[in-house]
C-alpha cells in the first residue's frame, strides 16, 4: 500500500483523572492495575499528522516545532510500528506533533498525544479502527491516553495481565454536566520521575501500594456514581482522596517521589480555604506539580482569581468538558 493519501491528522484533547490511576497490573502490556475516570478537558489540546512516505528511510518525529529526542521518539515510533503491523505496512512514516500545552509537565501531554498518534497513524495507514479498537491501541502506549479518545466523563477498567484489547469506555458525554476545572500552573519545568517508572517503583516499594490496590475500586464506583448523579461534593471528596493516596504511595517510595512544589500546597490551601467559606471546589493532581480544581461552572471566574492570586502560580486556565478525538484523512 503506498501513494500520496498515506496522511492523516487527528485532535485530542488531554484528560484529567478524577480516579487516579497509578500502577500497572502489566508492564509490558501496559495494563493498569487499577480502574480510573477521567474528564476530557476542552483547552488541552494535541494536533498530530502523520504522513507515511516510500522515500523515507527511517521514521522522522517532530514535536511542538523541533526535532524529537530519542526517547520520545522511540515511543512513537513504538505506536508506528503497532500499526505498521496491523496495516502490513513497511513505509516509515513523517509525524508532526504539537501540544498547545506544556509537554511532560503533568498536564497529561502523554494523555492527548498518544491518543492523537494513534488515530492519525492507523487512518494515515488505511485502517478504519472503532473508539474501543483505537483507545485499546492508544492504552498501548499510554493508559491515560486510552480515555482520550472519548469526550466527556470515561473509564477505564482495571485489568490483568496479558489483557491487549482493554479499552476505555465513555460514561456520560461532555453536555451531561457542565462543570469546570480550573488548571494551576505552579512550576513550568518538566517532571522529574516520569509515571512509569514511578508505578514501578511505588509497585516495588512503597509499603502503601498494596492498600492503595485495595481501595483505588472503591473511589472509582463512588465517582462514576457521583458523576451519574450529577454529585459535586460526593465526587469531589472522593477524587481528593483518590489523589492524596497516590500520593502517599508515590511520595512513600524509595527513594521518595515528590511531585509537588511549594505552590502545590499554596494552591491546595487556597481551595480548602475558599472551601471553609461554602465554595464547592475540590482539588486534584497528577504525577506533577500543578493544582487543578473542580467546580461547578457558576464558581470557576472567582476560584480562578484566587489561584491567579497564590504565590507561585504562574498561569490558569478554565477548562470545561472536551469532545472525542476528531480524525481527518
Ligand atoms: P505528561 O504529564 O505530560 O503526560 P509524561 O512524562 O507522562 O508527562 O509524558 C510525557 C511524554 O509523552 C513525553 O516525554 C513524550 O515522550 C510523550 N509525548 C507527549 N506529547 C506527545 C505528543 N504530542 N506526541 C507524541 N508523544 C508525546
Amino acid at each position: 500500500m503506498s501513494g500520496p493519501t498515506m496522511e492523516a491528522s487527528a485532535r485530542a484533547c488531554a484528560n484529567i483523572a478524577l480516579a487516579k490511576y497509578w500502577g500497572k497490573a502489566d508492564v509490558k502490556r501496559n495494563i493498569p492495575a487499577v480502574p480510573s475516570i477521567s474528564l476530557t478537558l476542552d483547552q488541552l489540546v494535541t494536533e498530530t499528522r502523520v504522513r507515511f512516505d516510500p522515500s523515507l528511510s527511517s521514521d522522522l518525529v517532530r514535536l511542538d516545532g523541533r526535532r524529537a529526542t530519542e526517547a520520545e521518539a522511540d515511543r512513537v515510533v513504538a505506536m508506528l510500528d503497532r500499526v505498521r503491523r496491523e496495516a502490513r505496512l513497511r513505509l516509515r512514516a513523517q509525524v508532526s506533533s504539537h501540544n498547545h500545552f506544556p509537554t511532560a509537565a503533568g498536564l497529561a501531554s502523554s494523555a492527548s498525544g498518544f491518543a492523537a498518534l494513534a488515530a492519525s497513524a492507523s487512518a494515515a495507514a488505511g485502517i478504519r479502527f472503532n473508539a474501543r479498537r483505537l483507545s485499546a491501541l492508544a492504552r498501548a502506549s499510554s493508559a491515560s491516553a486510552a480515555r482520550s479518545i472519548y469526550g466527556g466523563f470515561v473509564e477505564l477498567p482495571a485489568g490483568s495481565r496479558g489483557d491487549a484489547e482493554l479499552a476505555a469506555r465513555p460514561i456520560a458525554p461532555p453536555g451531561h454536566w457542565n462543570v469546570r476545572l480550573v488548571v494551576a500552573l505552579t512550576d513550568p519545568g518538566k517532571k522529574k520521575v516520569g509515571s512509569t517508572e514511578g508505578m514501578e517503583r511505588s509497585r516495588k516499594t512503597s509499603p502503601y501500594y498494596e492498600a492503595w490496590l485495595d481501595q483505588a475500586p472503591k473511589w472509582s464506583r463512588k465517582i462514576k456514581r457521583a458523576i451519574k448523579e450529577r454529585d459535586l461534593d460526593t465526587l469531589g471528596e472522593a477524587m481528593e482522596q483518590s489523589t492524596l493516596a497516590f500520593h502517599c504511595c508515590a511520595i512513600t517510595s524509595a527513594p521518595p517521589i515528590f511531585y509537588w512544589a511549594p505552590a502545590t500546597l499554596s494552591a491546595l490551601a487556597t481551595v480548602r480555604g475558599l472551601r471553609e467559606r461554602g465554595v464547592s471546589v475540590w482539588a486534584t493532581m497528577d504525577a506533577g506539580p500543578h493544582v487543578k480544581a473542580l467546580c461547578g461552572v457558576g464558581d470557576a471566574s472567582r476560584i480562578r482569581q484566587a489561584l491567579d492570586r497564590t504565590q507561585g502560580v504562574t498561569r490558569t486556565w478554565v477548562a470545561k468538558p472536551g469532545p472525542d478525538i476528531e480524525v481527518h484523512r
